[in-house]
């Protein structure tokens, strides 16, 4: 009893000396256990898609197609002016015709789709008719006035302001165009009026490269959110080879805000003959490879090997799908 007795102080006193250097080999190994190295395994995400353009109803059997072969379950399609649409055309018009679309896409298929249609902010009725296609299962706003294309009157124009009262108010979510580099000081008027409008200001509020600008807007303004899309096509490979040129930058970026970054995909969807539901699935896969894989290729592109960000899944499950639960549905993550 005596020898089992003292063995066991025995036991106690070396694990008393030890136990600085366990505790400190534990602290080395917990990190690892905590966030566990990646296996080069896809985890399989359940992704929102928070950007996307629609002509029509047609255009749905093929996108769905594409968006299932990328683990994309939901969709935010957007009222779109017809020179979105179309090539060729100049100015804001057309956009009733394509609100409808997507309020009809949206009402047949709520699983899949989340309607946002846009206004002329030009039109008196503007108000009314935002109010008309919110009553007709619109969830949000998409505007179109930051972009250069379509910047007939000033952001912060006093015609806008019951418009933006309104979304505050009411928690309608905007989907903002605005290209900062050109209309920041309009743009920023609005934020500080309105603190509590819940602004999406897409692809990096076009300061990707201009990335002090774009902190600059996510440090003053925390209801100010972007997502991850470049929109046409030229656009988009432009953006890849760019961050491919310096994936760190941009890596930081997207870490430094993770919790306000959304997936989006912005081909705009048409029964343009190349659109098939191959180039689409085509082009949502780069904009996953971009994120999570250190080296990927697109074939519209070339054989030219691209540097990604590699982003560790659980930021990935933030920017597919965490951040727009909890901004859109309020749901805690
Ligand atoms: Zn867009």
């Amino acid at each position: 009893m005596k020898k089992i007795l003292r063995g066991i102080v025995k036991f106690l006193i070396v694990l008393i000396f030890i136990s600085p250097l366990l505790f400190r080999g534990i602290h080395a190994i917990l990190p690892h256990l905590k966030a566990p190295q990646w296996t080069g395994i896809s985890p399989t995400y359940r992704i929102i898609n928070a950007h996307e353009h629609f002509q029509s109803m047609e255009c749905v059997p093929k996108f769905l197609e594409a968006m299932k072969r990328n683990d994309v379950e939901k969709t935010v399609i957007l009222g779109s002016p017809e020179a979105t649409i179309l090539s060729g055309r100049r100015g804001f018009f057309g956009e009733e015709k394509y609100n409808l679309a997507v309020l009809e896409i949206a009402k047949a298929d709520p699983e899949h789709f989340i309607a946002f249609p846009t206004i002329n902010v030009k039109d008196p009725e503007k108000l009314e008719k935002l109010k008309q296609y919110l009553a007709m299962g619109g969830q949000g706003l998409k505007l179109y006035s930051g972009h250069s294309m379509f910047h007939e009157i000033p952001l912060d124009d006093p015609g806008m302001l019951p418009v933006y009262e309104y979304c505050e108010k009411n928690r309608i979510p905007i989907l903002f165009h605005v290209n900062a580099g050109v209309y920041q000081q309009e743009f920023e008027n609005v934020l500080k009026r309105f603190p509590n409008l819940r602004v999406i200001c897409p692809h990096f509020c076009l300061s990707s490269i201009a990335s002090e600008r774009f902190k600059h807007l996510m440090n003053t303004y925390p209801s100010l959110y972007t997502d991850l899309s470049f929109g046409f096509i030229d656009f988009l490979k432009a953006g890849l080879l760019r961050i491919s040129q310096d994936p760190e930058k941009f890596r930081e970026m997207v870490i430094q805000y993770q919790d306000r970054i959304f997936f989006g995909t912005d081909m705009v969807v048409t029964d343009a003959p190349y659109k098939t539901a191959d180039w689409l699935a085509n082009v949502a896969r780069a904009y996953r490879d971009m994120l999570e894989k250190e080296t990927y290729t697109f074939s519209e592109i070339g054989p030219m090997t691209l540097r990604g960000i590699h982003l560790d899944p659980p930021v990935l499950e933030k920017i597919y799908h965490t951040n727009f639960e909890r901004f859109f549905y309020g749901k805690k993550s």
